[in-house]
């Protein structure tokens, strides 16, 4: 990718044309500098947890020193909504594009067919590339931006391996594009505090990878521990998005945590749960961390057998009957 800087150095007269290195050098970086701050840092904006907290925390900064002034929110089509779904972009993008303008922001759509590379078949998305695959659709806008802002998935406390982290999503940075890994201080649970304080974030909050379109389908790990925290924080019946009958002490001591990144988030759901004072919602939980570790061994025999000839066929049924929820 052709830097910024190169690209405005070539047009230049004004830059001279030669005589004095130095003096070039420095006109050089005053005209670029003019040419790359043209707008405030913009924010890659799916309408999850993470996103909402990033553009609502530096609305009304903790610290002043904190403070990103956002202008633009990157909506990516083609990553968690399909191009062949232009049906559910549209209502996707129309209820984004309604929460950005409540929150006086420019919703940018960008379209990407990254997805539909051989890279989504032979390497996975959440663990290995989601952040490289966000953050060069933000770079494909460099010479606009001079900051790039990239939700944290995982605080201090829990940093675990991942597609998306503080210390490699930083060198993905270019000359004139800074990307920034924000903000890795806080938990999943506590950020979902923040965005329960906004209905206009409950409203389209969109936190769901499996339902591929504008509301969540309610049943993955992902919306089961969203839905706790909101019910923990008395905000679940606020959030039209998700099915709020799926969720019950019942289902949720059923609910299977396959990895570490799944037991990390749903402890921290454990944890708010014991702060707020919900011990059945806490004493679910610990049901099903203890059920997973027992089941555990017989999702990884499903698993193998699905990958095995003529046997395949009883992994899918196996591992869909292990990992049921309900
Ligand atoms: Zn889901």
């Amino acid at each position: 990718m052709r830097p910024a800087h190169a690209e405005a150095t070539s047009r230049g007269p004004r830059h001279g044309n030669g005589r004095n290195a130095r003096a070039r050098t420095r006109a050089c970086r005053r005209c670029c500098r003019a040419v790359l701050r043209r707008a405030a840092p913009p924010r890659l904006f799916s309408g999850g947890v993470d996103a909402f907290f990033t553009v609502l925390r530096h609305q009304e900064p903790i610290q002043s020193w904190e403070h990103i002034h956002i202008d633009d929110l990157i909506f990516v089509w083609g990553f968690d909504v399909p191009l062949d779904k232009p049906d559910a972009f549209d209502r996707t993008g129309r209820a984004l594009q309604s929460a950005a303008k409540e929150l006086g922001k420019n919703l940018v759509v960008v379209a990407s067919n990254l997805k539909t590379t051989r890279l989504e078949r032979d390497a996975e998305w959440g663990a290995l590339w989601h952040g490289s695959g966000i953050v060069s659709t933000g770079l494909a806008l460099e010479k606009r931006y001079t900051q790039l802002v990239i939700a944290s998935t995982y605080s201090y406390v829990n940093l675990a391996p991942w597609g998306s982290h503080p210390l490699s999503d930083p060198l993905l940075s270019t000359l004139s594009t800074r990307v920034i890994h924000d903000d890795v201080s806080f938990s999943r649970a506590e950020k979902t505090e923040v965005v329960a304080r906004s209905d206009m974030a409950l409203r389209t909050l969109r936190v769901c990878w499996n339902a591929r379109s504008e509301r969540n389908c309610s049943y993955c790990n992902k919306c089961f521990r969203t839905m706790a925290t909101l019910e923990v924080l008395g905000a679940l019946e606020r959030c039209p998005q998700f099915d709020r009958k799926r969720l019950s002490l019942e289902a949720l001591s059923r609910l299977f945590s396959g990895d570490h990144n799944d037991r990390i988030l749903l402890l921290e759901v454990w944890d708010l749960a014991l702060r707020k004072g919900r011990s059945d919602i806490a004493e679910a939980i610990d049901r099903s961390l203890t059920r997973s570790r027992r089941m555990r061994k017989w999702v990884s025999l499903a698993m193998w057998l699905g990958r095995q000839p003529y046997v395949w066929r009883w992994g899918r049924p196996l591992l869909q009957r292990l990992r049921l929820v309900f």
